[in-house]
């Protein structure tokens, strides 16, 4: 059995910190950590649910899943999400992966129902397409108060920013420090949390073999639960359609958690004073990139890199750079990017990467939808007429 408990808020200096311990009864545990974590400047400190174990419950759930371990809260959590954990959750995580298995999932009790809600209606800022897209609808085309976003957040959650060493702390802080800068142009507050969540997807890395994009939802939704006495509504922002996520359902099985149940597991992830919204899903990507593509906060910060370039740029060639170049392309619009791009780097490849996306039509859903955002549009692709390979290099015949 995993047992979570001893649920506890103390200061740490400039932060701080909601915490409980994770504990394995039957078995070793395989986790460098020994305990669970959220932590947030001290101002906003009372955003911290330490009424609740909410936010200590999806992690350590897809955990237990992994190791057919039953799962045991010593301390009480949302009525709303224990039923939806109990009736439906499990089944979806067992649906998504054979490595997960149902397990006995058992609380102390629930948390008193309280009128007292959060004021923060909030989504996260990471500047990509998805992100300033919710912005975008949410908060500048947004005019109900009930709805309108009203702060950015920022969680240290997942691979792309969660390093302990002094290098990726740097990357952290600078990530946070560009996200903070756009909040204050765009004019909104922000907030950084840190957590201790991605060593636990790590380590399940090293059993499977690979990077499971699966766990690093779980944290975010865990992060959002964490600010339970401030935040009662939160924008998560989805990154592929409904269509997609039916489409292209095998691809996503197993591989990427979000893009195979976001759409119905969100809705799940509720508690009494807290409400998570899917957003996103009813546009593909390249239409949320024409919505914006004119923002001004958009030309100045979007970052879609996976690389994270000592300048901040996007280095132009990686998948997520070159799914985003090509639908700017389409649309006439790289040269209002080329200071925030290496458009040139683009450029060199910008043909096979054409190539590329015609071979995986059908197949791959960003692929798929820049190839119909290109015929939509009259742009030329290469046709079987006009290209072929010589030497292993796509080559090209004018007419
Ligand atoms: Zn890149």
């Amino acid at each position: 059995m995993i047992e979570i408990s001893g649920l506890r808020k103390y200061a740490r200096g400039e932060v701080v910190r909601l915490e409980a311990d994770i504990i394995f009864t039957d078995m070793v545990s395989p986790y460098p950590e020994k305990t669970i974590y959220f932590e947030i400047d001290k101002a906003h400190g009372d955003m911290l649910a330490d009424d609740s174990y909410d936010a200590f419950v999806l992690v350590p759930l897809f955990v237990a899943m992994y190791h057919k371990q039953d799962l045991h809260i010593r301390g009480n959590i949302s009525k709303k999400l224990y039923q939806n954990i109990k009736w439906y959750v499990r089944k979806i995580f067992c649906d998504y992966s054979p490595d997960l298995s149902n397990v006995n999932f058992t609380v102390d009790g629930f948390t008193e129902p309280t009128k007292a809600r959060g004021k923060i209606i909030g989504t996260g800022i990471s500047c990509g397409v998805d992100s300033l897209s919710t912005i975008y609808d949410h908060f500048v085309n947004e005019t109900d108060p009930d709805y309108r976003i009203n702060a950015l957040f920022y969680f240290n959650h997942d691979i792309h920013n969660y390093r302990k060493d002094s290098s990726g702390q740097m990357i952290f802080h600078k990530l946070c420090r560009k996200n903070r800068q756009a909040a204050a142009d765009i004019g909104l507050p922000f907030y950084s949390l840190d957590t201790n969540l991605y060593p636990f997807n790590e380590t399940i890395f090293k059993f499977r073999k690979d990077n499971w994009l699966s766990m690093s939802y779980i944290n975010a939704y865990s992060c959002i639960l964490s600010l339970g006495k401030g935040v009662f509504r939160y924008y998560t922002a989805g990154g592929s359609t409904y269509d997609q996520k039916k489409i292209f359902y095998t691809d996503y099985h197993d591989r990427d958690m979000a893009g195979f149940c976001d759409f119905y597991l969100v809705p799940l992830i509720q508690t009494e004073r807290t409400e998570l919204i899917i957003d996103g899903c009813q546009y593909r990507r390249v239409d949320k990139l024409k919505k914006i593509v004119d923002w001004d906060i958009t030309k100045k910060y979007l970052d879609t890199c996976y690389e994270n370039k000592s300048d901040g740029s996007n280095c132009g060639i990686c998948g997520k750079c070159l799914r985003t170049l090509l639908a700017l392309e389409i649309m006439g619009k790289l040269d209002d990017y080329a200071d925030i791009f290496d458009i040139e780097q683009y450029k060199k490849i910008s043909f096979a990467n054409k190539i590329r996306c015609l071979k995986s039509y059908g197949e791959k859903p960003f692929e798929t939808e820049n190839v119909d955002f290109a015929r939509e549009n009259n742009f030329p692709m290469p046709t079987k007429r006009s290209c072929y390979v010589l030497n292993g290099k796509f080559m090209f015949v004018k007419d």
